[in-house]
């Protein structure tokens, strides 16, 4: 399931500090729209269609949750904010940023604020060259030129000087492949699927899930624990084992680092919890005859959510058999963890208090959370 968008926009100034005021539009694109994939250089170039200072002019690419129409409103949103004011002249004339959408994915928009692909983009060559250098092999999804092609062809004759200095892209500060393995861990519903999901297809990692939805033992756990815990949690472990031992010793030379939405010493947090004592001694010491094969993960995020949000999770995520879950044991299961995890000392633990963010809905927080896996270890 791919819900993210490719979108090429270009980028344009002739007043102020020019290439401030690119930096400053990356920033602000990175921030509120998504991940930037590539830079074009930056070219100096003459007004176009009307006469003025020359204008700096780059395009990038981004990668995006967002809609077409949200990411029209919020570059213009940008634009206002580094203090670019429209007059109602309608016609061209200098402006600190100008941010207009080249291409999205391959949609053809024509809308009354929006249209794509970006009409002006076979006439003017200040977006054309700086367009091919980071889709070198884009196609015009209207005229089905390539972008190469447009070039050759464009009859605009204004003179592109390349200026020597690169625009930088903020998510470059975001170093999680320093983490060979990094395991997502937290209470049910805290979110780790969602954040290790999100974070292997920003960062190109692998991806290591939990396969619980395959586990036969859980509904019925839910239903008669007292019954089903020791299976349960056997069935948990030996697949737990299986999956980390397979993944880990599979490098997989297009991937950058691991990350994964569990860490399989939950089998002894949970088991503790589920299991009378002696089951649970029994269990332990088949648990650390695995584990002590196992790698371990390089970095160990503990997302912690206050008992409310984790309900409320699970209540929108709507697996049946978890509704009847109760706060009581959703609060054992977090003292479990925090239990484990206070004794931990070759572990690199990174415990995240994220009761008050919401990652997926907002970017901010998402990155938020990036800045603290990488920086506050
Ligand atoms: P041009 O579109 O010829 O480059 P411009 O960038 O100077 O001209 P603006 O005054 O910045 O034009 O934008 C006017 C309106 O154009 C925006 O408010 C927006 O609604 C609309 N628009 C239509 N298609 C696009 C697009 N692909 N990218 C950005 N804006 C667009
Ligand atoms: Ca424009
Ligand atoms: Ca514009």
């Amino acid at each position: 399931m791919d819900t993210t968008n490719t979108v090429y926009i270009s980028l344009g100034s002739n007043q102020g500090d020019r290439l401030k005021n690119l930096q400053l539009a990356v920033d602000a694109i990175f921030k509120h729209i998504g991940n930037i994939k590539l830079i074009a250089k930056v070219y100096n170039t003459p007004a176009l269609g009307f006469d003025g200072p020359d204008f700096l002019n780059t395009c990038l690419v981004v990668v995006t949750e967002l809609s077409a129409q949200d990411v029209l409103d919020s570059l213009l949103k940008i634009e206002s904010q580094l203090g670019r004011n429209r007059t109602k002249s309608g016609g061209y004339e200098s402006r600190i940023i100008d941010l207009d959408i080249l291409l999205f994915n391959d949609e053809v928009i024509h809308s009354k604020t929006l249209t794509v692909p970006h009409p002006q983009i076979p006439n003017r060559k200040f977006v054309l060259q700086p367009l091919y250098e980071i889709a070198p092999k884009g196609e015009h999804p209207v005229l089905k030129v390539s972008i190469a092609e447009l070039l050759k062809q464009c009859e605009d004759a204004s003179v592109l000087e390349p200026v020597n200095i690169w625009l930088k892209n903020p998510g470059k500060q975001i170093n999680l492949s320093q983490f060979n393995y990094i395991a997502i861990e937290g209470n049910i519903g805290a979110g780790k699927t969602s954040l290790a999901t999100k974070i292997a297809t920003d960062f190109n990692a692998k991806l290591i899930l939990e396969r619980f939805a395959d586990n036969p033992f859980l509904p019925k756990f839910y239903e008669d624990a007292k019954r089903y815990a020791f299976t349960l949690e056997m069935s948990f472990l030996a697949d737990r084992y299986q999956q980390i031992s397979d993944d880990l010793s599979q490098l997989d030379l297009f991937k950058d680092f691991m990350v994964s939405d569990y860490d399989i010493y939950k089998s002894l947090i949970f088991s503790k919890i589920t299991l009378p004592e002696d089951e649970f001694r029994l269990y332990r010491r088949l648990f650390y005859l695995m584990y002590k094969d196992i790698a371990k993960p390089e970095l160990y995020v503990y997302l912690y959510q206050n008992t409310e949000r984790l309900q409320e999770n699970i209540k929108k995520r709507g697996r049946d058999y978890e509704q009847n879950i109760d706060n009581d044991y959703l609060d054992k299961i977090n003292a479990g963890y925090l239990e484990f995890l206070k004794n931990q000392t070759d572990l690199n633990v990174k415990t995240i208090d994220i009761s008050d963010k919401d990652f997926v809905k907002n970017r901010e927080d998402y990155l938020w959370i990036l800045n603290e896996i990488c920086n506050g270890v």
